[in-house]
């Protein structure tokens, strides 16, 4: 179906970021003629902290140990003027990447495989044609794309669900800047759930820099670049702060429309990521792939398609709504989150739970059980530790 030079393209895929990567390698693999649309030439910048947990690592098809910065496995805990709290341990948590670095690498996966990325720069895509046979992109240059199914993968910012109707995802927002550190070795990461209202300041180790940032879920907040110079001032004593970009993310998609027609929604573009710490990389990955396996499995109805999407995401959708409960309380009171951090068999069961791959809905309705939790290696992270000990 469709064309762009003469090919045929079974699914046209908006958005080269983990939805859309994970999706087209998905696509790929089972023999589809997959076209990626992309605004941005790759590598591109994608304001990100680029932290990937053990639960997102285990979701992807492919190690990424290549590209990963950092193994996490020391973590510093502080809200509203209480004491810090270490959570530490031999398993890791959680790994930092470059989302510039992560994104380009993924593509490239998918690419190798069959996919075919197109970078459109200022053609943009004007309008959405459906047809009881096709979706049709048509961009402002008159040029147009035609699959059998569309995946939007757009981002918070979806053109994609404006251009069909539908309302806009939720949003949270961050901000964030990175600052070098010239041969240091900071492996711990940091969160000062004081440090926003609704929301937390964190650091995040890459190797050669920290990343530093805001995060609030709540609206009436306006995060500003002065709000985060002076964070980053205060949690590390330095005023280099650079290449400071803000952008939302896309929460509460549950309950959310995830298709019209032939037009199937997946990551930030679905509100998929979640409320609480604004993880989205997991949830877009994992919705990229449930809108793969909605086309396989549709043989080309759209209403099949609806249909195993909403089955295929619900495991997303279920943990989102458990996210966005559980920001309530906690963003809800300081005393809630001194108390939450304060409580050693809490902050135990996060530390186990995000080493075994869990998801918050999941550790949180096992918390009592988490010695019990198993934690196995991930290769990613075995293959990275590897190369570096050469
Ligand atoms: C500052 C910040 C820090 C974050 N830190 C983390 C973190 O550490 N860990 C984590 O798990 N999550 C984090 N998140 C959330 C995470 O970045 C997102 O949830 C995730 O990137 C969503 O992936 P996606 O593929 O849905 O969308 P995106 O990654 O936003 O990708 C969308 C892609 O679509 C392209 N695009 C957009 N519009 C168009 C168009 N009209 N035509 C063609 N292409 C288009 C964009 O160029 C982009 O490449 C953070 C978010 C922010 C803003």
């Amino acid at each position: 179906m469709g064309t762009t030079g003469g090919e045929q393209w079974d699914t046209v895929i908006v958005g080269a970021g983990q939805a859309g990567c994970a999706a087209a390698y998905d696509l790929v693999l089972r023999g589809m003629r997959v076209l990626l649309v992309e605004r941005a030439d790759f590598p591109r910048v994608k304001p990100c902290a680029g932290g990937v947990t053990i639960k997102a690592l285990n979701a992807l098809r492919f190690s990424i140990a290549p590209v990963v910065r950092c193994v996490v496995r020391d973590m510093a805990l502080s809200t509203d003027g209480g004491t810090v709290q270490h959570i530490a341990g031999p398993a890791p948590m959680l790994v930092t990447t470059v989302r510039a670095e992560l994104d380009a690498f993924c593509l490239d996966r998918a690419v190798e495989r069959g996919a075919v990325f197109s970078n459109r720069g200022t053609d943009r895509i004007v309008a959405v044609d459906q047809s009881p046979s096709q979706a049709v992109l048509r961009f402002a240059s008159g040029a147009s794309e035609a699959a059998r199914f569309v995946i939007a993968a757009d981002g918070a910012n979806s053109t994609i669900r404006r251009l069909t109707g539908l309302k806009k995802v939720q949003r949270a927002f961050a901000l964030e800047g990175h600052m070098p550190m010239p041969g240091a070795n900071r492996r711990q990461l940091a969160f000062d759930f004081g440090a926003v209202q609704g929301g937390y300041g964190w650091i995040f180790p890459k190797g050669d820099h920290l990343n530093i940032g805001l995060y609030t879920q709540d609206e009436d907040v306006n995060l500003s670049r002065d709000a985060l110079h002076s964070y980053a001032r205060t949690a590390t004593g330095s005023g280099l702060l650079d290449g400071v970009v803000g952008h939302p993310l896309g929460i509460d998609g549950h309950g959310a429309a995830s298709s019209v027609g032939r037009v199937l929604f997946a990551g930030d573009a679905a509100g998929t990521c979640e409320r609480l710490l604004g993880e989205g990389i997991h949830n877009a990955i994992k919705s990229g792939q449930a809108a793969a396996a909605a086309i396989l499995s549709a043989h080309g109805c759209p209403r099949r398609a609806a249909s195993v999407l909403r089955q295929e995401q619900a495991p997303v959708a279920r943990d989102v709504a458990a996210c966005a409960r559980g920001a309530q309380t906690f963003y809800g009171s300081a005393a809630a989150r001194r108390t939450a951090l304060a409580f050693k068999p809490v902050t135990s069961a996060f530390r186990s739970g995000f080493a075994a791959g869990m998801t918050f809905r999941d550790i949180a309705a096992t918390a009592a059980l988490y010695s019990f939790y198993a934690v196995n290696p991930v290769r990613s992270i075995t293959e990275h530790e590897q190369a570096r000990a050469v």
